[in-house]
């Protein structure tokens, strides 16, 4: 065994004991000792015991390590510490600028164990206010996650929207049409890309070529006759086709659909895709109404359109209400009344669900009964000072271990309307995690089920859960499904809103704001509904106040009877 690997064993022997509080003593002797033995101009693992022992800075205790680790290729005492310590905290250790100290404010005190938790509660501002942080080092973590997401060449949707706006518009200023438009995935705004594809309906010259050059934002990595590939400074690759006017509206549906929408199309046409018009003529050659970009994927765009069921897409002015958000009475970063007005005069919307977190939400100061009460009158008076406008009482209530919700039913019946939703305890199989989900959807008092599955986007797969079991219990107990609309989360995933819709079941874009800018999330909601097909119809907070109003009224009179 050559030095390097032992004394990286030992540094992260050193780490692991800091993190579990161990004596700082003895943390120190093995830091030094892998420092030492990492420097060593020869190889240590030809000395003997005796010889070890004899060099300075590594003594008896860790030259017994040495030879332990030399001999067997493991160390007992550093598997018993990473036994007691979850995967995710260990790689938390390995982003840039977090020592242990920092690692078990992270860990303990914020209840994070992975590196995806850590990047969503960077998000949400949750670091700026624990021990030893600010917005300073909350920045800089963030960025060391970006560059160890961007390493793996995949995006979220949101991480690249700005950025190729931005692009878009200036390419359109030195056009002189207006054939160019994103394509691909982008275009279909699936939620995880792995580049931005644009096309454009002339040859490539040099002026076009030499302007791509002059945008300080864009890096041109390759030019073809009729290509570019370039990449943003995030490490977004991006690609760029040209093709003649003529061929641009033919090119513009086979570049944006998945191969399996256009495999559909081209039988249904009976050929490969003609030169047209417009996208519309298109669809119609193949006896369609059009399909929106969104629907292209092969799923289920194609059945709807034979029963004459294509929905009219959800659109952002549908939104009248904005449920599921957060105030600095838990996690959240501004008040209340903060919240109601931002709302009402910004989003121009006509009600607000407040749902801060239940008791057992340590980590997010969530709240006791008293302050469930306290939170009440507040919110009273606020119905009061800004009527019309409506704040309803709500409450993200945490899914017990067995199921349960976090109160009894005393304090339960006072809110309008329950976010139930899991935040701890994701270890599970799944047939616990659908049982559990299941046992908090029978509670007559839920109203929504939320984040149904703890996805975070390219870093944590979510519990396992059967779906379809949860939305079949959904349908059965008149309980409306979240759509969350943090574009991390965006769960429950577009691919199941279909199935959800054909059960009966409602749902509900939820930003789960944490301050006054998370209400524009519903931005990335709307983006994922419209991917699954959801119309204004059958979406809880697009309905007016008045609705929303009969709404929990009648959910409360079953609840009761
Ligand atoms: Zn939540
Ligand atoms: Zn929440």
């Amino acid at each position: 065994m050559e030095n390097k690997p032992i004394a990286r064993v030992l540094k992260l022997l050193s780490q692991l004991m800091e993190l579990h509080e161990e004596n700082s003593f003895k943390v120190k002797t093995i830091a030094t000792a892998g420092f030492t033995i990492d420097k060593l101009p020869f190889s240590i693992a030809k000395k003997s015991l005796q010889e070890m022992e004899g060099i300075r800075a590594i003594g008896k205790s860790v030259a017994a390590k040495v030879q332990e680790l030399i001999e067997t290729g493991s160390l007992k005492e550093l598997d018993e510490l990473l036994a007691d310590t979850p995967p995710g905290v260990v790689e938390i250790m390995t982003i840039k600028g977090l020592g242990p100290k920092k690692v078990l404010v992270i860990w303990k005190s914020l209840g994070i164990e992975n590196i995806g938790e850590l990047y969503y509660a960077c998000n949400e501002n949750r670091l700026i206010e624990a021990k030893g942080f600010g917005l300073k080092t909350q920045e800089e973590i963030k960025k060391a996650i970006e560059f160890k997401m961007a390493s793996n060449g995949r995006f979220l949707y949101s991480q690249a929207e700005s950025f190729g706006n931005i692009l878009l518009n200036d390419f359109k200023k030195v056009l002189t049409h207006e054939l160019i438009s994103f394509v691909g995935a982008f275009r279909r705004k699936v939620e995880i890309i792995d580049g931005l594809d644009i096309l454009v309906g002339c040859a490539l010259n040099p002026t076009l070529l030499d302007y791509l050059h002059t945008l300080d934002y864009l890096k041109v990595v390759e030019t073809k006759d009729n290509s570019i590939e370039a990449e943003s400074p995030a490490g977004i690759k991006v690609y760029i086709r040209f093709c003649n006017p003529e061929n641009y509206y033919k090119n513009l549906v086979l570049q944006s659909g998945s191969p399996e929408h256009i495999k559909e199309l081209e039988i249904r046409i009976g050929s490969a895709l003609p030169d047209v018009g417009s996208e519309e003529e298109l669809y119609t050659l193949a006896d369609l109404p059009f399909i929106e970009p969104e629907l292209r994927e092969g799923e289920f765009e194609f059945k709807l359109a034979d029963q004459k069921a294509l929905p009219v897409l959800i659109k952002q002015t549908d939104l009248k209400g904005s449920l599921h958000n957060h105030s600095t009475w838990s996690d959240g970063i501004n008040s209340l009344e903060e919240m109601v007005v931002y709302c009402k005069e910004e989003m121009h919307l006509q009600y607000l669900g407040i749902c801060d977190h239940s008791k057992s939400a340590f980590y997010a100061k969530g709240l006791s009964e008293e302050r469930v009460l306290a939170q009440q009158t507040e919110i009273d008076l606020l119905n009061t000072k800004y009527a019309p406008f409506k704040v309803f009482k709500g409450i993200e209530s945490d899914i017990l271990f067995d199921g349960s919700l976090d109160y009894p039913v005393e304090i339960l019946s006072r809110f309008d309307f329950i976010v139930a939703s899991i935040h701890s305890v994701f270890k599970m199989s799944e047939e616990k995690a659908t049982s559990r989900l299941i046992k908090a959807i029978e509670n007559p008092y839920t109203t929504i089920l939320g984040h149904p599955t703890g996805r975070l986007l390219l870093s944590r797969s979510g519990y396992p859960v059967d779906i379809k079991k949860v939305i079949d219990a959904c349908a059965e107990n008149g309980v409306v499904i979240e759509i969350n609309a943090n574009p991390l989360r965006l769960d429950i995933d577009w691919r199941w809103h279909q199935y959800a819709l054909e059960k009966g079941v409602m749902l509900s874009i939820n930003p789960d704001a944490h301050s006054i800018n998370g209400f524009r999330d519903t931005h990335y909601g709307v983006m994922a509904a419209r991917k699954g097909g959801l119309s204004a119809a059958n979406c809880l907070n697009a309905l007016s106040l008045d609705e929303i109003n009969l709404f929990f009224e009648r959910k409360r009179l079953i609840t009761r009877n």
